[in-house]
């Protein structure tokens, strides 16, 4: 089971400047969004979470509270409006809402702020946020990372692990988030597993959509072969590959101030041949 990091929210207001000083903060971020017949709303945001709690404990950091509401979800990679249930704002509030909490976060010394996404339509808006903030000064030296969890996830590890996939945009309430929820909060997963054998393209905005080809009951790809074993599996390659990243310098900051490690390895592995 995941570890349970200190959350921001615990601390006291006469203890949190002290006690942040230095420190790591990983800010969860999700949805609340159609997940088919067998996952709940939350899916997102349990991920997010679950994958936070983790890093920040591996890095001796704190949370910041969940944010589960996040951007419309779209037909080519949520199944869109369609299904009941998905509660969102549109881009430009997101971007606003985040832009403005991440600067009255950014008044708190924290060290390095993580941010990890669960929600695949967020990723441009969160971005644009921080960068906003980037540009105004906010974040001064500090070292910012914010990456959605899939993008963690190695292409040998997918060969290996799972073989014929159909991108991140169809993984939506797939083989890869069935199996975290199995093993994150197995108690939220029904038995109902469906398949979609035509998942949608990437990149590509249509309008109408035909929901029966684009998914099956807001499933858009496959669930068969989903088990708690590979959750387990998918997580812990998430958390290696992102407390690596932190940790060897592969951020955003540190790669510009620190000399890259594989770069350096590849120039001692080629002064050895
Ligand atoms: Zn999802």
């Amino acid at each position: 089971m995941t570890r349970v990091a200190p959350s921001l929210a615990d601390l006291t207001s006469t203890q949190v400047r002290d006690v942040l000083r230095g420190r790591t903060l990983v800010w969860p971020i999700g949805a609340t969004e159609q997940h088919g017949p067998h996952l709940p709303l939350s899916v997102d945001s349990v991920l997010a979470e679950e994958f936070a709690a983790e890093i920040a404990a591996e890095l001796d950091g704190f949370t910041v509270p969940v944010q589960s509401i996040g951007a419309r979800s779209l037909p080519q990679s949520g199944g869109g409006l369609s299904f009941p249930g998905t509660v969102y704002v549109g881009g430009e509030t997101l971007i606003r809402f985040l832009a403005e909490t991440l600067r009255s976060l950014a008044g708190l010394p924290f060290a390095r702020l993580i941010v990890v996404n669960g929600h695949y339509e967020n990723e441009p808006f969160i971005f644009e946020a921080l960068d906003q903030i980037r540009q105004q000064g906010d974040f001064g030296h500090r070292e910012v990372i914010a990456f959605s969890w899939w993008s963690m996830v190695q292409d040998s590890w997918l060969a290996a692990e799972v073989g014929d996939f159909p991108g991140w945009h169809a993984e939506h309430a797939g083989l890869t988030e069935t199996s975290l929820m199995l093993h994150l909060r197995p108690d939220l997963v029904t038995d109902t597993r469906l398949d979609h054998d035509r998942p949608p393209r990437s990149g590509v905005y249509l309008h109408p959509i035909d929901l029966a080809q684009t998914t099956n009951q807001g499933i858009l790809s496959s669930t068969s072969g989903s088990s708690a074993d590979l959750g387990e599996k998918l997580f812990r390659h998430v958390i290696a590959e992102s407390v690596a990243m932190v940790r060897e310098g592969e951020g955003l900051l540190f790669a510009r101030t620190r000399p890259d490690r594989r770069w350096r390895a590849k120039v001692s592995e080629g002064r050895q041949s």
